[in-house]
């Protein structure tokens, strides 16, 4: 057993911040769009999420179109199947892909698109998340998560929310109309936080019905939290290296890997953004066992638990776990 050869569960990945380095250049010369490639990926010297946030500005120039939108799907897709990833869920934040007038119908027929395809060509399944904005009114999430439950269809890829961006201004207190409004949608929610050392946007998205928490490790070194997390069996997103990029942490042993696995906190491990963080799940994994904090035993572990925590039906997990 080898860490590639583990078959993975991610849950945690965003469509615009993964999309390969040569699509996003193949897209631009297509498009003719000028767009700088060393604005696109980050390294140790980001200060924090704001500044890591401004690299998605470049790449969304080119996700503007059904064409592109399908391809980054497929495109993000494929690098996962490199991971050996055996079930992916790709997130995106639909409102970010209207600058040249696309309806959110066309935009969810676009990733559909893109994540049927993708599972012709690869042996992954593939689903998608849609973000809402923590810096968007609540209206205007509200009227997002509407247009996407009227587009739902039984072939829908798209399985649940999220509320993405910068979560210091905007915490999940001022969120909570539209958060409150998933829940009447009978929609999984995610809902990131916790990624700049506030606990209560945890707690309070757990609360308000959030299943998953994207990073949450600010709740790493809290024993009230860990528990509340344990009790609600909420999984936590872990992203290592966007998280010291962002500067949530400043070392990887900061997530206290060890204590969510002795505690059995329910977790994963993921990319966040292969392309701006310049990773993939792989190295990811490498990161955590190189520092002697999760075994190859427990890796494997890991994934096929996360499995239960995906936002599809009971018979969906057991159908994937036979493929682990
Ligand atoms: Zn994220």
């Amino acid at each position: 057993m080898n860490i590639h050869n583990i078959s993975k569960t991610e849950l945690h990945c965003h469509l615009d911040g993964s999309v390969s380095i040569a699509l996003i250049k193949q897209l631009a010369k297509e498009q003719d769009i000028n767009i700088n490639i060393s604005d696109i990926q980050v390294d140790q010297s980001c200060n924090s999420l704001d500044e890591y946030l401004t690299s998605f500005d470049t790449i969304l120039k080119v996700l503007q179109t059904k064409d592109s939108l399908k391809r980054a799907v497929i495109d993000v897709a494929e690098q996962a199947h490199q991971d050996n990833i055996k079930y992916i869920e790709i997130r995106f934040a639909p409102l970010f892909h209207t600058d040249l007038g696309l309806t959110v119908n066309e935009i969810c027929d676009a990733v559909n698109a893109g994540a049927e395809q993708a599972e012709t060509l690869f042996p992954i399944k593939v689903n998608i998340l849609v973000c809402g904005m923590r810096l968007h009114p609540n209206e205007t999430n509200i009227k997002l998560f509407t247009d996407i439950n009227d587009y739902k269809q039984d072939d829908s890829h798209i399985v649940g929310f999220d509320f993405a961006g910068p979560e210091e201004a905007f915490p999940t207190k001022a969120i909570q109309e539209a958060i409150e409004f998933t829940s009447t949608t009978q929609s999984h929610l995610t809902l990131h936080a916790g990624e700049c050392g506030c606990v209560h946007n945890i707690i309070e998205g757990i609360q308000l019905g959030a299943k998953r928490i994207g990073h949450g490790v600010a709740a790493v070194n809290d024993d009230e939290a860990l528990s509340f997390i344990k009790t609600h069996n909420t999984l936590l997103e872990i992203c290592p290296t966007s998280n010291l990029q962002t500067k949530a942490i400043q070392s990887v042993e900061e997530i206290n890997i060890r204590t969510l696995i002795e505690q059995g906190i329910p977790f994963n491990i993921n990319t966040d953004n292969r392309t701006v963080s310049s990773t993939n799940l792989n190295k990811e994994y490498e990161l955590l066992h190189e520092h002697n904090l999760m075994t190859l035993e427990e890796i494997k572990d890991i994934n096929i638990k996360a499995v239960d925590h995906a936002f599809i039906s009971s018979i969906e997990k057991e159908n994937l776990k036979t493929q682990y």
